[in-house]
């Protein structure tokens, strides 16, 4: 397997050695990806049922049995990632706990998204009180997450919903405090967990709270 590219962006950083890092995702983390997709594809003539934790086999046509085929899929989630992450919802709290966690910590946005995302994207974490800065990546996390967590002595955590990249990056990374968090309610009774080895909070109070005493921070 071939290993893919550091985003060349993470280089050009300013990671201060003088606090911890928190890194954090985006989708299902910060926004509410799903229900801004579901609103997309309505418009589409289509309709999500959410009854695995799928992206493209989740969209049908209204009255069929059978999800919508992978291109159709990929071509409608390239299409809401170019023009319409505007209309995701940031999840409740996100917001005030980034800020709260921001005041002792360095956050770092990193989000796995076609890159004709990056516009929009940067747009829709300004316009959510989210002024952090973005790195948009590829493939699993844990080697991004390990050359982040590098730049600093001091601890590192990690928030994503997706069980492949917090096992990635407890591979590349071992000591980044891993949190998993699922902001669709309809979505976390499919999300595949591990709370052997990431711990999960799907609130972000819950989440602020943990990572704050994961990395020593006092927030006031
Ligand atoms: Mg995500």
């Amino acid at each position: 397997m071939t290993d893919t590219p550091l985003p060349p962006e993470l280089f050009a950083l300013t990671i201060p050695a003088d606090r911890p890092l928190v890194v954090v995702d985006v989708d299902e983390v910060l926004g509410l990806f799903m229900a801004g997709f579901e609103d997309f594809v309505g418009d589409h003539g289509l309709e999500m049922r959410i009854d695995r934790f799928a992206l493209f086999q989740n969209i049908y046509r209204p009255g069929e049995a059978t999800h919508v085929d992978m291109s159709t899929g990929k071509k409608l989630f390239d299409a809401f990632f170019e023009c319409n992450p505007q209309r995701m919802q940031v999840v409740p709290g996100a917001a005030d706990a980034l800020a709260g966690l921001a005041e002792r910590a360095t956050v770092v946005i990193l989000t796995n998204a076609p890159a004709v995302a990056r516009p929009a994207r940067a747009r829709w974490l300004i316009e959510n009180d989210l002024p952090y800065p973005l790195v948009i990546g590829a493939g699993p996390k844990g080697k991004p997450v390990a050359a982040l967590a590098s730049r600093t002595p001091h601890p590192t955590a990690f928030v994503d919903d997706l069980l492949h990249n917090l096992d990635s990056v407890q591979t590349e990374a071992p000591d980044v405090h891993r949190f998993q968090s699922v902001a669709d309610e309809r979505l976390r009774p499919f999300a595949p967990s591990a709370p052997d080895r990431h711990a999960r909070f799907d609130s972000w109070p819950d989440l602020a709270g943990a990572i704050a005493l994961a990395l020593d921070l006092r927030l006031s």
